[in-house]
């Protein structure tokens, strides 16, 4: 099996609430098909059916205003 590779994808803002995202790509063997959606307001920040798949980790989180 081959080792997965981890690349670093920089940066992610979400366009509705600003909260930013780190990002970083994993390629695994099999094809992934799903999507990341904020974590603060929902909003799908991206999605993908690839066999390089980004993972998503919080690095600002901005309240949404009411
Ligand atoms: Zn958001």
């Amino acid at each position: 099996m081959k080792t997965w590779t981890n690349k670093d994808a920089g940066k992610e803002t979400c366009p509705k609430c600003n909260s930013v995202y780190e990002v970083k790509i994993t390629r695994f063997p099999l094809r992934d098909k799903d999507s990341f959606n904020c974590q603060v307001c929902g909003y799908e920040i991206e999605s993908w059916n690839d066999t390089e798949v980004p993972s998503f980790t919080l690095v600002k989180r901005v309240e949404p205003i009411e």
